[in-house]
């Protein structure tokens, strides 16, 4: 099992930093596969569904998904948005590095496309493809903005 990693809050000026691709043949490396553990760890433990890597200081194009439907964890090194449904749907999103002045997460109305289709490289470099369905898509795309300095709160719906 991995690590908990503490978490970078807003308005950390990492936070808003175009995030690198990650070479691939650091994928083979001990530490990036400890990193992506202690993502995922990290994720489970504060009950998050995604975290990206610039949220726990590494601004890599890197982000772990927990797809509760099929009950799996998914990993998604340099992730692209390849197709986005015309269709958005409005819906409340937070996020583990916005919390409010007394410490707790705030929520706030996001629109988002209601389906986006993503190519990413697995843990291994095997290149895949997710079609989302509306839950995942939401994270992807809330996750994506973050590899690119974006947080939601840049999103709210007046
Ligand atoms: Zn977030």
């Amino acid at each position: 099992m991995g690590k908990i990693l503490p978490i970078v809050l807003h308005p950390a000026p990492s936070l808003r930093e175009i995030s690198k691709p990650v070479p691939l043949a650091d994928l083979a490396n001990k530490e990036m596969k400890e990193l992506i553990e202690d993502m995922k760890a990290t994720m489970m433990a504060l009950d998050g569904a995604g975290l990206a890597a610039p949220q726990i200081g590494k601004n890599i194009r890197l982000i772990v998904i927990n797809n509760e439907r099929s009950k799996e964890i998914i990993t998604l090194v340099n992730p692209v948005i390849t197709k986005k449904s015309w269709g958005r749907k409005v819906d409340q999103e937070g996020c583990l590095s916005v919390l409010d002045a007394k410490g707790d997460f705030i929520y706030g109305p996001v629109s988002r496309h209601k389906k986006v289709n993503c190519i990413y490289y697995d843990e291994l470099g095997q290149k895949k493809k997710i079609e989302g369905d509306w839950l995942i898509s939401r994270i992807i795309q809330h996750e994506v903005d973050h590899l690119d300095g974006i947080l939601f709160i840049d999103k709210l719906e007046k």
